[in-house]
């Protein structure tokens, strides 16, 4: 398992940080997560995924949320840090 990149939110409630995290080990290159929202994501010139954003606004956690839950491989996470 290699987790590579992340991207943060402030909006987590006093729990930390807000962060989504991308699994190159596992991810599959389908590309779910960059029709989710392409101005968040992309896929590099292996087709894994690549997280665009350093933070997460409210609009990207949105995306954030619905990307991992799409993802085929499970390769995104939400975690607070
Ligand atoms: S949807 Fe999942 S498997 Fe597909 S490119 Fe995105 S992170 Fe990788």
């Amino acid at each position: 398992m290699r987790w590579y990149m992340d991207s943060t939110n402030s909006r987590s409630g006093g729990k930390g940080t807000m962060r989504i995290i991308a699994d190159h080990g596992v991810c599959i290159g389908a590309g779910q997560c960059v029709r989710t929202d392409p101005s968040l994501f992309d896929q590099d010139e292996n087709g894994l995924v690549k997280i665009l954003h350093a933070n997460l606004g409210e609009g990207k956690l949105n995306s954030a949320e619905r990307a991992s839950y799409v993802c085929p491989a499970q390769a995104l996470k939400l975690a607070y840090e």
